[in-house]
């Protein structure tokens, strides 16, 4: 479990500024993986008071754009964000209610899909997600 000097560290290591939003924001991505916008705006201001809907979106833009933060968007689904970042694991997504888990690669190191043509592109990263239902909607499906 990572510690407020742990995450001062990671904003030290990339060249941020230390603030209390940004490791505000820092704790509450890694409590809550994949967490929403809105869920982040929620725990920071219950932790820090008075903090702007407009200061929690640029601590995420400064902390995705920095590598901190990895940002995924599954179609459907508002932009999410986590702190696993850089080994571009994959995630599997409940059609019906829409929770996310992490999966790792299938076979072998980030990335793991190796285009069949890469058409000339100098490829860094590879999505998958995986799409399904959750347990708990299957469940309820089926009963
Ligand atoms: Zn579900
Ligand atoms: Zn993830």
């Amino acid at each position: 479990m990572p510690s407020t000097s742990d995450f001062e560290r990671m904003l030290r290591g990339v060249a941020l500024r230390v603030t209390r939003p940004r490791v505000a924001v820092l704790s509450a991505v890694h409590d809550q993986p994949h967490a929403d916008t809105d869920s982040i705006i929620g725990v920071v201001r219950a932790e820090l008071g008075g903090v702007s809907h407009q200061a929690v979106y640029d601590v995420l833009r400064a902390l995705t754009v920095a590598g901190l933060l990895r940002r995924i968007e599954p179609p459907g689904s508002v932009a999410r964000y986590e702190t696993r970042v850089g080994d571009n694991h994959h995630h599997v997504v409940c059609r019906s209610c829409g929770a996310i888990a992490d999966v790792d690669c299938a076979v072998g190191p980030a990335p793991c899909l190796t285009p069949s043509d890469d058409h000339g592109f100098a490829i860094d990263e590879a999505e998958v997600i995986y799409w399904g239902l959750c347990p708990a909607c299957s469940s309820s499906r089926s009963s």
